[in-house]
């Protein structure tokens, strides 16, 4: 019992740690497991944080991470939770970090009578990003954001075609 314990303990701090990105060279490229290594942590974290969005160079193998990216990566992974959205920002998942959408352009989904969601391409990793919003915000969004409202989803008209 004790021994799964620590065990849980141990996975709770390696999911929890902060890794010191000072330790990262800006000019140097890492291979998942030289990055792991530098900063103590395993190759699979590494390869999830990839898969959370640090970018890595895939034209060869071993797949590639610059050191700037990393850097910027694990920095915002450490401040991520503390990032609030500007008015004009949606927050990325991807780059954990709050993002303004590319060309400012939104579009508004319209989620229940007093809800909806705002849906737009991250500027800097062009997935989406959402943001939920209360329906009485949207004139305000709209002042911000080229805001667009998608019309004629699954929308029967019956006066628009009466045969
Ligand atoms: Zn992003």
């Amino acid at each position: 019992m004790n021994g799964l314990l620590s065990e849980l303990k141990k996975v709770e701090s390696t999911t929890m740690s902060n890794y010191n990105h000072n330790l990262i060279k800006i000019h140097r490229n890492y291979s998942f497991e030289e990055l792991a290594c530098v900063l103590g942590a395993h190759k699979n974290t590494v390869a999830n944080w990839v898969k959370d969005g640090l970018p890595c160079l895939k034209e060869q193998r071993p797949f590639l991470i610059l050191g700037t990216d990393a850097r910027v990566f694990l920095k915002a992974q450490r401040v991520g939770k503390k990032q609030k959205c500007k008015p004009d920002e949606l927050f990325c998942m991807r780059c954990k970090a709050p993002t303004k959408p590319a060309e400012n352009f939104v579009e508004y989904t319209a989620l229940s009578a007093t809800k909806g969601r705002l849906t737009g391409f991250c500027v800097r990793c062009e997935c989406v990003v959402n943001k939920f919003i209360g329906s009485e915000s949207l004139e305000r969004y709209a002042a911000t954001f080229d805001l667009t409202k998608p019309t004629g989803l699954r929308h029967i008209n019956d006066s628009n075609n009466p045969l």
